[in-house]
């Protein structure tokens, strides 16, 4: 599924004071368990003064997916499986 996360360089082992909303894709399967991810809503919250608009879901499993795996797991779905050739533009 498509969904608006919260990143924090943090995530990637920066300093952590760099965030800003980031659109990626993740399965749309919870990985702990298997069973559907919930459905994704707009949730509008401030940070330091300032307005960020993400997504939140909740899972009818009742697993919870944070920001930072949900980030991992994408980085991982982008990554070309083994084999794949990289297609240059
Ligand atoms: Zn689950």
């Amino acid at each position: 599924m498509i969904a608006t996360i919260f990143y924090r360089n943090n995530f990637d082992g920066g300093d952590g004071w760099s965030y800003y909303p980031k659109t990626i894709q993740i399965a749309d399967n919870c990985p702990k368990c298997g069973d559907k991810r919930g459905v994704p809503y707009n949730y509008n919250f401030c940070e330091d003064g300032e307005w960020f608009s993400v997504d939140r879901w909740e899972n009818p499993c009742g697993h919870l997916d944070t920001y930072r795996e949900c980030w991992q797991e994408s980085r991982q779905l982008a990554a070309p499986a083994a084999g794949e050739q990289i297609k240059c533009l």
